[in-house]
């Protein structure tokens, strides 16, 4: 059975993320964890679809930004720029990009990367939409990763699925991303940016068909 992580809300700019990993663990019956140290930063929803996947899904990564509308968290951390990633950097260029004072200094990547240490993802699915600061960029699905793989496979059926362009490169440079981290510890990452006009409710209307299809249909 494949292993899925979702994960929404990484920027509380792009609530149309959170709103459709939500949605998916809602369309699911997922099971809602009450351990007390993801109820005081997110929500962590788990379960099985009979025979295929394992899902879990995490909707809302970032809820301070989600609740305030900030990129960063309540410390103004970019989340996406402060993952324990070889390429870590503490430059950045604009102060929404702000990778916070070492890799992994906040408490949810903390967490994150104990939630990718202990289990053995298949795939990492990362929403978020192409909302910029600096950096424009087109509705895409990107890929980190092994570029002859099961999972860049999986980029590829996405992309056709939701009719978006399949990237390896986003087009700049995104040092302490999670693609970055993904990378470096061989698990396939595919970020899918929605496209930022959409409304929470418009991206949903129009993806949740094939990403449920996707979900449900012949992960191989
Ligand atoms: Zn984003």
């Amino acid at each position: 059975m494949r292993k899925f992580l979702i994960l929404g809300g990484v920027h509380g700019v792009e609530p149309q993320s959170a709103y459709v990993a939500h949605h998916l663990a809602n369309y699911y019956n997922l099971q809602k964890s009450n351990d007390p140290r993801f109820l005081e930063l997110f929500d962590l929803y788990t379960g099985s679809l009979e025979p295929k996947a394992q899902l879990v899904v995490i909707p809302d990564f970032n809820r301070y930004g989600l609740k305030n509308n900030t990129r960063g968290n309540e410390r103004g951390v970019d989340l996406n720029r402060n993952l324990p990633a070889f390429n870590w950097s503490s430059n950045y260029q604009d102060k929404v990009y702000f990778p916070g004072t070492a890799p992994a200094s906040e408490s949810q990547t903390k967490l994150l990367v104990e939630i990718i240490n202990n289990n053995k993802f298949d795939l990492i699915i990362s929403l978020h939409t192409n909302h910029f600061v600096k950096n424009p960029n087109p509705p895409q699905v990107n890929f980190d990763g092994i570029e002859v793989s099961w999972g860049f496979e999986q980029a590829k059926i996405l992309g056709k699925l939701l009719e978006l362009p399949v990237t390896t490169d986003i087009g700049y440079s995104t040092p302490g991303s999670l693609g970055s981290y993904c990378k470096q510890i061989n698990t396939p990452c595919i970020t899918i940016e929605f496209d930022d006009k959409l409304s929470k409710e418009g991206v949903w209307a129009l993806y949740a068909p094939e990403i449920i299809r996707y979900l449900t249909g012949d992960l191989g």
